[in-house]
């Protein structure tokens, strides 16, 4: 892999190894929420968390953060994991799942309450958020706030054999409720969830939050670095806090490694939304066909589209690691898929707005086959045949009829080379009724073949072609980005389902070489002069069809 440039996650590293915290040790861990696809944003977080564990020959845990019944699924859990092995990462050991601590977080909750560290409120959510105040004010405290450590056992307690409904109590942290740090001021620890667990069935109906959760996992997992995203600075302390709380009332595990939260910039790409709320949306509104409709930002999407994995660890390398919040450009991803396949994917001829083209001196009922290279950057990839005969398909935008001096294309009187065959000068074209360009009459040089030709002249304008009879059609779907604003999820007041594009997909019926035959889903190609294609899934070999991973030219800069 690329030597990753440094930034100041390895400082920071680099600073724990000098000090010899932890006795050494590097273990990261990608902890993702099966509550949806994962996107380009977790395959950046993936990128960040399982390269530095390369790098200091430590560790990366897959761990789902399945804290929350309502919206958490298997199918969700199996394309992470189809999505994280895809990208090219090996976690450490088995899958961990948040759902296997809760009996542990279940106790140490327990000694939080029974050091006087945490306690239930029968308040509803609304009054407790009523109650907190604002960064300038202090909070109120909770009328129960100073229930006996006896009767915050029994109700908790209570709480965990199901005697309440969702939402009659919660447990929550006793801190200060006068911290400058709203996240200080008496967080929420438990809530009631009555809602079978993926895992876990009906056996738990108190779930722990996110904060008295995460920072549990890491230490029981012997996390050393947990890298997450900006937004998370403010909890650290609340993070740290609990890891103090359950270190000071658990005395077998003072020794354990001790993790420390990191944070770093979370990406955003332009033109797309990268919450899995509003990616889900799409979904059940129907304006994707699904989460890997190749419009989408997520990994499944990308997958389906044409990219590839080094592409996209190209990308998070690109990005880098920063501290602030900023948009990366979307042409950026798009470099480096086109950079990745131009070194990868075979040359193919594929006419997607086709035209005829008919040779009148070359003989009828003969044909040819020509040969024609693979992959001009990569040599081992070989040539192939491809037939050629008296008709062909070439690009409508290919001809003009009165084309200016600088289209070095077909026009009347002009000559072109069709590439691996042969040059052709055109004599004549026919019109229908209204007027649009039906077929294209040329005559064809036979000196001229590619490869044996001793023919010297210049011939500027090189075109693509299929031949005709032998051609297959194919559904080629063309993309183009799914929203038509710039930043559709930041707009005040306006929801960024008003931003869809209406036109970002455009299928069309292309002609392509009889070589595509048997392709496979996944399997990609360069459309000369056109583009970057990969094979769908819903391709067969009745009826080819393509994806437009990306155009050959950036399309997105203006
Ligand atoms: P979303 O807002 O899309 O629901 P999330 O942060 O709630 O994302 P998680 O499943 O909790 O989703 O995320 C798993 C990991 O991926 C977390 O460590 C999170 O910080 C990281 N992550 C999520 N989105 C991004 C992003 N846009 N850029 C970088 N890292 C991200
Ligand atoms: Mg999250
Ligand atoms: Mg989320």
């Amino acid at each position: 892999a690329d030597e990753v440039k440094t930034n100041f996650i390895h400082l920071e590293i680099d600073k724990d190894l000098a000090d010899n915290k932890n006795g050494g040790a590097v273990l990261m861990r990608f902890p993702p929420e099966p509550n949806g696809y994962l996107h380009i944003g977790h395959a950046k977080s993936i990128c960040l968390n399982f390269s530095l564990a390369q790098k200091y020959g430590g560790g990366c845990n897959l761990r789902f953060d399945d804290t929350n019944p309502v919206k958490e699924d298997v199918e969700y859990v199996e394309s992470i994991q189809e999505d994280v092995k895809w990208l090219g990462f090996d976690w450490e050991g088995e899958v961990k799942f948040a759902s296997d601590y809760f009996q542990q977080l279940y106790e140490w909750a327990i000694k939080l309450i029974k050091s006087g560290k945490a306690y239930v409120d029968d308040q509803s959510a609304d009054t407790i958020a009523k109650q907190k105040g604002t960064p300038t004010e202090p909070g109120m405290e909770s009328p129960f706030r100073n229930r006996s450590v006896e009767e915050n056992l029994d109700l908790f307690e209570r709480m965990k054999k199901g005697e309440f409904a969702a939402g009659e109590k919660v447990l929550r942290a006793k801190i200060d409720m006068a911290s400058s740090n709203m996240h200080m001021r008496d967080p929420l620890m438990y809530r009631i969830i009555h809602e079978s667990h993926h895992r876990t069935g009906d056996q738990w109906c108190i779930y722990p939050m996110y904060d008295f959760a995460h920072g549990q996992e890491d230490f029981i997992e012997g996390i050393t670095h947990s890298i997450c995203t900006l937004e998370f600075e403010v909890h650290r302390p609340l993070y740290n806090w609990f890891l103090d709380q359950i270190m000071a009332a658990d005395p077998e595990v003072q020794n354990n490694v001790r993790p420390r939260q990191i944070e770093f910039a979370r990406l955003n790409l332009n033109y797309t939304v990268m919450s899995k709320r509003k990616l889900l949306e799409l979904v059940q509104k129907g304006i994707v066909s699904g989460w890997d409709d190749p419009r989408m930002p997520t990994v499944s999407a990308l997958r389906r589209r044409g990219y590839t994995p080094e592409s996209i660890r190209a990308f998070a390398d690109k990005v880098g690691v920063a501290r602030r919040d900023g948009v990366i450009d979307m042409a950026l991803l798009e470099s480096c898929v086109r950079e990745d396949l131009n070194k990868r994917a075979a040359r193919v001829n594929a006419v997607v707005n086709p035209i005829k083209l008919i040779i009148t001196n070359y003989p009828e009922g003969k044909e040819e086959m020509v040969e024609v290279i693979n992959n001009p950057e990569d040599d081992s990839m070989g040539s192939r045949q491809v037939p050629f005969a008296r008709e062909v398909y070439i690009e409508r935008d290919d001809f003009m009829e009165e084309p200016p001096r600088k289209f070095f294309r077909l026009g009347p009187g002009r000559e072109v080379r069709l590439k691996g065959a042969y040059a052709v000068t055109c004599t004549d074209y026919k019109k229908n009724e209204a007027g649009e360009i039906e077929e294209i009459y040329c005559t064809y040089d036979p000196e001229t073949k590619s490869g044996s030709t001793t023919v010297t002249r210049k011939i500027k304008g090189i075109l693509h072609w299929v031949e005709a009879k032998h051609a297959l059609d194919a559904e080629v779907r063309m993309y183009d980005r799914l929203y038509s604003h710039e930043a559709p999820a930041s707009q005040k007041d306006v929801d960024h389902l008003e931003f869809i594009n209406p036109d970002s997909l455009q299928v069309i019926t292309a002609k392509v070489e009889p070589s595509l035959k048997g392709v496979k889903p996944l399997d990609k190609f360069q459309f000369q002069r056109v583009g970057y294609f990969c094979v769908d899934k819903d391709s067969s070999s009745e009826k080819l069809v393509f994806n437009r991973t990306v155009a050959l030219k950036d399309s997105w800069s203006k």
